[in-house]
């Protein structure tokens, strides 16, 4: 009997329905956690693992000394390199450096096995490929994005120092 006197109550003075309204309103005027994608992007770890790029040193030599490192830790078998050693003064370089990106699965394994800091896995994780053959990433690409992304690549590297 009590109880159905209750279900009356709450139903005749709508009290569901006001604890509905609370609720909402709670939420409307509180802090918005809603991110305007692309425009806004959520903080990401310096660790994070994005799109792979090969790095220069300050004075605009290529790091890379094609020790191959990198193509034989890799799980996915996607680094391809070609070697030789450089004419005008003998230091083993890249002739070719490719990274199949249909292949790779982001572990950083090559990173961490580098010697020299030369092939890393950036922040960025906004790129798609548009024709086939374009998720083939030439030494020329990978340096280009090295380039683009040096100063943000050495500031996560820095944070990270700590940790390695
Ligand atoms: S991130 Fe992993 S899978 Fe991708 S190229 Fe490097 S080692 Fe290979
Ligand atoms: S990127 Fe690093 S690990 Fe790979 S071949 Fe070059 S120096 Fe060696």
């Amino acid at each position: 009997m009590i109880s159905k006197l209750k279900y009356y109550l709450k139903t005749i003075l709508l009290v569901e329905l006001f604890q509905g309204l609370w609720l909402t309103g709670k939420y409307f005027f509180s802090k918005k956690v809603t991110l305007q994608f692309p425009e806004e992007n959520t903080p990401t770890s310096p660790r994070f693992r994005g799109l792979l790029a090969l790095r220069r040193y300050p004075n605009g030599e290529e790091r890379c000394i094609a020790c191959k490192l990198c193509e034989a830790v890799c799980p996915a078998l996607a680094i391809t390199i070609e070697a030789e050693p450089r004419k005008s003064d003998g230091q083993r370089r890249t002739t070719s450096y490719e990274i199949d990106l249909f292949k790779c699965i982001y572990c950083g394994f090559c990173e961490e096995s580098c010697p020299v800091d030369s092939i890393v896995v950036t922040k960025n994780m906004h790129y798609h490929f548009e024709e086939r053959g374009q998720q083939i990433m030439t030494k020329e690409k990978l340096l280009a994005i090295g380039d683009k992304y040096e100063a943000q690549i050495a500031a996560d590297k820095t944070l990270d120092e700590p940790y390695r």
